[in-house]
């Protein structure tokens, strides 16, 4: 059965990710499949896949569909990944993380959201790839370190070095970083060194 959002969600690939030049097949095929409307209040499902981040309660807002698709693209994910996502929020990164890692966990530091995303995620829609914390993200997870793959959806003031420990050789990650302007940066782990790359400006909730 064909559902209501479905023409939406093909649009959102066409119109707002491929011709901004996001490639990543996985990434393409992920966001192609997943009920955005489900991660959204009743009230604003009608909005769910226009262009631009919509509030989703708490003060706290899911992030334009572009800035997830190209955030994910940029970790590289290959499928047999551990990721680490600070930032659950709705749980729609998650769940775009989901269908292309092997494994995710995600910590959240208002308990309300990470209910509702763990009851969205794991109950209804049965991923059993993930896991959820409730938690301070500058702690990161460590009982489940070393992650390949790091992603924050909340801006820190600098990246919070604990997540550097507990990211793996060879690791990627990817955060919005800055406090008045912000920038979104790549960092490679090689070498017990970090790499950065500071890429598009982006305006995201601060980590706090
Ligand atoms: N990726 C989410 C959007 C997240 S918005 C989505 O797809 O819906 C940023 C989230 O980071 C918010 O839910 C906010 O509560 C959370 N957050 C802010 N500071 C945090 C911290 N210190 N630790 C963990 N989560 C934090």
């Amino acid at each position: 059965m064909d559902e209501p959002y479905a023409e939406l969600r093909r649009n959102m690939v066409e119109r707002q990710l491929l011709p901004r030049g996001i490639r990543d097949g996985a990434v393409i095929a992920a966001m192609a499949k997943i009920q955005r409307e489900l991660f959204l209040d009743e009230g604003a499902r009608q909005n769910s896949y226009v262009d631009g981040p919509l509030p989703i309660g708490c003060g706290q807002t899911i992030s334009q569909p572009y800035i997830v698709a190209y955030m994910t693209e940029l970790l590289g994910l290959a499928g047999g990944e551990k990721v680490l996502e600070i930032g659950s929020g709705s749980g729609y990164q998650t769940a775009v993380l989901a269908e292309i890692a092997a494994k995710v966990y995600s910590v959240e530091l208002i308990p309300e959201l990470s209910h509702s995303a763990s009851g969205l995620l794991l109950g209804r829609l049965n991923y059993q790839n993930v896991f959820f914390k409730i938690g301070r993200g500058q702690d990161g997870w460590p009982e489940y370190a070393l992650y390949d793959r790091i992603i924050l959806t909340a801006a820190p003031a600098e990246f919070p070095h604990k997540l550097f420990d507990q990211l793996g050789e060879d690791g990627i990650a990817v955060a919005p970083v800055g406090v008045d302007s912000q920038r979104l940066v790549r960092y490679v782990k090689q070498n017990n060194r970090i790499h950065a790359d500071e890429l598009i400006g982006v305006i995201f909730v601060p980590l706090v």
